[in-house]
């Protein structure tokens, strides 16, 4: 927030909460964050997302456009855990939005190591980031904006209140509905594109066998495919997923080389912003598992 102080202007308190009867401006940085926010504020507040659709969270770059976005935002909601380290520097200067909430906060036991996984440029030991693949920390989520908001929007504290029931509602029955889905495939291991359904596959008894870019952004060396050969063989995968968002070439090689079907699960990082994006994406993942060869 830029403020211009000319000749004897009352200082306008840039970093405070809007006036009563104006929206509140949230900004996200990613698309579950998105839908988590729009479906908590409902009509009460303007939600908009950071980074523009289809760009990944990993090693993201600042434009001036992000620069405005973030400006204007009276809440920021952010991931946490080493995602958004193109943040850090905003966070620290003066420009920064009046309240900022992360989404993980108070989460440490239910954490998951993965120290490097968020990009070369993510601080070592910290947790994986990708918490929203299991819908109860997704709820957890939930929880600390309803908290933010409620504070930031006294007026509006019931509305956002009831919103945030029902979407916790719609959150526990799609977990159910992962479990029950999900049964018949307890334990099996899976090959992903990169690492970020561990959170997933503990809440759902799969086992993550390995992941095709260790770090993102980063294709596999020609010694780590042939890893990932090897490990297609001994764990008789029958089949590779890939993500829509990344270059499938080497997968498409792996699944040629080995015999094995290529599938799509979508570690929902990015999409077509809208509120149900993160529950219908969900249930899609769930439909590419239960549908794949095995
Ligand atoms: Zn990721």
């Amino acid at each position: 927030m830029v403020l211009v102080l000319t000749g004897v202007c009352p200082v306008i308190a840039a970093a405070a909460d809007p006036p009563a009867g104006t929206r509140l401006r949230i900004v996200t940085t990613i698309l579950p964050l998105y839908c988590f926010a729009r479906n908590v504020a409902g009509d009460d507040a303007v939600v908009e997302n950071l980074l523009p659709p289809g760009v990944e969270p990993h090693d993201f770059q600042f434009t001036p456009r992000e620069m405005r976005l973030l400006a204007g935002a009276d809440v920021l909601l952010m991931n946490g855990l080493g995602l958004e380290t193109w943040l850090d520097r905003v966070l620290a200067g003066s420009e920064k939005p009046h309240r900022v909430v992360v989404a993980t906060d108070g989460m440490t036991a239910e954490l998951i190591a993965g120290a490097g996984e968020a990009g070369p440029n993510a601080r070592a030991g910290s947790a994986n980031p990708h918490f929203w693949q299991d819908p109860t920390l997704a709820a957890r989520a939930v929880t600390n904006l309803l908290t933010a908001l409620q504070a930031a929007d006294p007026a509006h504290a019931a509305a956002f209140a009831r919103n945030a029931a029902r979407y916790g509602a719609e959150l526990a029955a799609l977990d159910v509905e992962l479990q029950t889905g999900l049964a018949p495939l307890k334990n099996q291991p899976i090959l992903t594109f990169h690492d970020a359904f561990p959170y997933f596959a503990r809440r759902y008894g799969l086992r993550v066998a390995g992941v095709v870019e260790p770090v993102p952004d980063l294709p596999p060396s020609p010694r780590q495919v042939a890893a990932l050969g090897a490990l297609i063989r001994r764990e008789h995968l029958r089949v590779v997923f890939a993500e829509r968002q990344s270059p499938a070439r080497v997968v498409e090689m792996l699944g040629r080389d080995y015999h094995v079907a290529v599938a799509y699960l979508d570690p929902l990082e990015t999409g077509a912003f809208a509120p149900e994006a993160y529950t219908r994406g969900m249930r899609e993942n769930l439909h590419a598992l239960t549908g794949a060869p095995r």
